[in-house]
């Protein structure tokens, strides 16, 4: 039996989420069981059908003022009460923050390792009660590493926009509400306000965009990086910068792409002035298209992009704006 950690919003379950529930259909299939899903917390209208969409029979919905409030130990107690429910053989939670926490705090619980950021199966199906092998990315997404589950449940995190969103037939999960138990140990560190920033600090957009336009040194100056923005804004995507722009004051840290900053993983990373160094290209390697705009054709971005513009980036963008704009009209 394959069991999800599904994380929803006002919408329903949110899009890796949904990625994560199209790859644990594919292993429900494969072993010829089950797929059940857990909410914990606010249940949103729709997503019985939503979810039944995607192949789950059955939704575990956990109850009650100590998980109402968002808290890693507090939610991650209510996923457990639904493995022991269910005696699932794999718990898989998607790649986001709280997924990862809620794994984390899960496979503490039941004492077995997790394995985060999984992009694919390569043997078994985990209810076989053979041993659980799956691929994952380490590294910021550079360098992909096999790993082996032996125990039961195998508790794992499938990476973001690693895995196609892909609904099946139109059906309904039936339902099933409970309300765990929760120990006042588990509720030491939880959400108890959410008061909105005053300028937007969160790297969210940044982690979920289809199109990156990123900038680096090549941006020049603080006020090298309108021509940038306004790309990214025409593809309805977001701009990442590497670590020199944070580090010189040029822009905030939540737009920093690499090691030390946001891991993406966008249909399209357009890195404009940005050299590819080993600790950017950790945070960007999983882009599925590359287009690097640079002077230098011996740049490392240059030499692992799928396309290159040579040229400078003050040249080149604000050109590649004007001509979508008049295509535009
Ligand atoms: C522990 C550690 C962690 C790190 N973490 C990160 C991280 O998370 N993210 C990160 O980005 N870096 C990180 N770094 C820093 C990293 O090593 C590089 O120093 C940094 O990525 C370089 O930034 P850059 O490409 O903008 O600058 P540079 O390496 O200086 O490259 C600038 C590029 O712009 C090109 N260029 C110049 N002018 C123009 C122009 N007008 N038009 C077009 N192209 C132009 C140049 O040819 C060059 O390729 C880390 C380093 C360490 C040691």
């Amino acid at each position: 039996m394959i069991l999800v950690f599904v994380e929803t919003d006002a919408t329903g379950a949110t899009e890796v989420s949904r990625e994560t529930v199209t790859f644990a259909r594919t292993l429900a299939e494969r072993s010829d069981g089950p797929l059940h899903a857990v909410i914990v917390g606010d249940r949103p209208a729709g997503v019985l059908d939503q979810l039944g969409g995607y192949g789950v029979s059955e939704i575990h919905h956990a109850t009650g003022d100590g998980v109402a409030a968002y808290g890693g130990a507090a939610w991650a107690a209510a996923v457990q009460a639904a493995v022991s429910a269910t005696d699932a053989d794999v718990v898989l939670a998607p790649g986001t923050p709280r997924g990862m926490e809620v794994a984390a705090h899960l496979a503490t619980r039941v004492d077995v390792p997790m394995a985060a950021n999984v992009v694919g199966v390569s043997d078994g199906t985990g209810a076989d009660g053979a041993p659980l092998r799956v691929a994952r990315q380490v590294v910021g997404g550079s360098v992909l590493e096999e790993m082996v589950l032996p125990e039961r449940p195998a508790v794992l995190t499938v990476a973001g926009h690693a895995v196609v969103d892909e609904p099946g037939a139109p059906a309904t999960a039936a339902l099933r509400e409970f309300s765990p138990e929760i120990a006042e140990a588990d509720l030491v560190a939880r959400v108890v306000s959410i008061e909105a920033a005053e300028a937007d600090l969160s790297s969210a957009a940044l982690t979920s965009a289809r199109v990156v336009v990123g900038a680096g040194r090549g941006a020049g100056s603080a006020d090298g990086f309108d021509a940038a923005a306004e790309l990214a804004e025409l593809l309805g995507g977001a701009l990442g910068v590497s670590r020199v722009v944070t580090s010189l004051g040029w822009r905030p840290h939540h737009e920093q792409i690499g090691q030390t900053g946001s891991r993406i993983s966008p249909d399209v990373y357009i890195p404009c002035g940005i050299s590819g160094a080993i600790q950017h290209w950790a945070g960007c390697a999983s882009s599925k298209t590359i287009v690097a705009i640079n002077t230098d054709e011996n740049a490392p971005m240059v030499t692992k992009a799928n396309y290159a513009v040579i040229g400078d980036m003050h040249e080149v963008v604000p050109a590649v704006n004007a001509e979508i704009k008049r295509r535009r009209g």
